[in-house]
């Protein structure tokens, strides 16, 4: 799950990460309101969007007056926003931070994420922060750092040192750096973070170290642990089709191609996202429906997949095992007769109960369309949406 910066902010103060002064704005009053309470100028609007590259792509701005706070956020506001994230079809800002300028000296990178080839807690750093840390990550890696922490011993005085040098820090700043990248590391423990981001954490001209961006990512999966965290979810920024697939459990993301399909199981539904491409198509969903699913279940993911008006055709690649043939079937009948069908669909389903399964279809009156095999299918399934 991710957060807006403004919430991470939040976050880092509770843990005495520093931040500049400010605060969230919902309006063009709350922004006047909020940049009264700073009192000095420059102080800076940010749209609040989940994706970054907001610099770059007008979302940041800094504002010498009143009047200019007031003009800046009257045109963020509502403003479509594209930027290297969000793809072209961009995001709307309904959000804005207003937060207090502060005098860079300078902009490093640093960054906490779990590594999975290690099993550890991958600390990444870099002196040449900003916002071209990607052009930095692919023209020179020697300039990114990484230090891995064993999350069974934690982070220990060597890692801070380790990480301070490499980021060349002058010493009378290495003490105030340590602090933080302590107080990170337990937040990002502590919150069950998939991800802990500053670009860029500033040096300021009096030398101060602050965190002016910051990004949350949190681990799905412990959520139950932070009912704090579940209140931050601003389903605005989802797409609505997945915040409708998240009420029942479902594993689906959106994505831009017309081929809908419906699989069980990640590893076939990642291979059948493949063997849709290499038929000349594109999936236009992954959806998992899971090992244990319910007709109920079936019928909520097939709804959802139908209610896409990108979706040409769809694939039903299943192989059932502990999610038999039958009860799949009769969550198919059940979406379709609520729904209606008006695009073609590929059935291929192998494995236990599959014949009581194909009876329950070819009995529904419903057009399916049935393949041998998966490459059958997907091809089926290709040369529909191709018209
Ligand atoms: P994004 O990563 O989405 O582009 P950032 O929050 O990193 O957004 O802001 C982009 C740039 O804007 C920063 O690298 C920094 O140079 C400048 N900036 C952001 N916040 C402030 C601030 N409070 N004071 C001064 N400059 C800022
Ligand atoms: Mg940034």
């Amino acid at each position: 799950m991710k957060i807006h910066e403004y919430q991470a902010k939040e976050l880092f103060r509770k843990y005495q990460i520093p931040v500049p002064e400010g605060g969230p704005a919902f309006s063009v009053e709350d922004a006047l309101a909020a940049a009264d309470r700073l009192g000095a100028y420059p102080v800076v609007v940010k749209a609040q969007i989940h994706a970054g590259g907001r610099g770059k792509g007008g979302g940041v701005k800094l504002a010498s007056s009143k009047d200019e706070v007031k003009r800046l956020s009257e045109s963020m506001l509502g403003m479509t926003l594209v930027t290297h994230q969000t793809g072209t079809a961009g995001k709307t800002v309904k959000k804005l931070l207003i937060e207090q300028g502060l005098n860079i000296e300078k902009e490093l990178y640093l960054s906490l994420v779990p590594d999975r080839s290690s099993a550890m807690v991958a600390i990444i750093a870099s002196e040449a922060g900003g916002m071209d840390i990607e052009a930095v990550a692919a023209e020179q890696p020697e300039k990114i750092i990484k230090v891995f922490v064993d999350p069974l011993i934690g982070i220990q005085p060597y890692h801070c040192r380790k990480v301070s040098f490499g980021l060349g820090l002058s010493p009378d700043l290495i003490k105030s750096f340590s602090a933080i990248l302590n107080r990170l590391y337990r937040l990002f423990m502590e919150y069950d973070c998939s991800l802990v981001e500053i670009n860029p954490l500033v040096i300021t001209a009096e030398k101060t170290i602050v965190a002016l961006d910051a990004k949350v990512n949190f681990d799905d999966n412990a959520l139950f642990r932070h009912t704090d965290v579940v209140s931050l979810r601003d389903t605005d920024e989802e797409h609505p089709l997945e915040v409708e697939a998240s009420k029942y459990n479902l594993n689906y993301i959106n994505l831009d191609g017309n081929v809908g399909n419906m699989v069980n199981g990640a590893g076939l539904a990642m291979a059948t996202m493949d063997i849709i491409q290499q038929a000349g198509a594109s999936p236009a969903n992954f959806l998992d429906v899971g090992g244990g699913a319910s007709a109920e279940m079936v019928e909520n993911g097939f709804r959802i997949i139908l209610s896409d008006k990108n979706v040409k055709g769809i694939l039903i690649n299943i192989f059932g095992g502990i999610l038999r043939c039958d009860i799949l079937a009769e969550g198919v009948v059940q979406a379709a007769k609520k729904t209606g069908i008006q695009v073609p669909v590929v059935v291929r389903m192998e494995g236990t109960n599959v014949e009581k399964g194909r009876e329950i279809l070819k009995s529904s009156g419903l057009n399916l369309i049935t393949a041998v095999d998966l490459k059958d299918a997907a091809q089926k399934v290709a040369q529909i949406v191709r018209g």
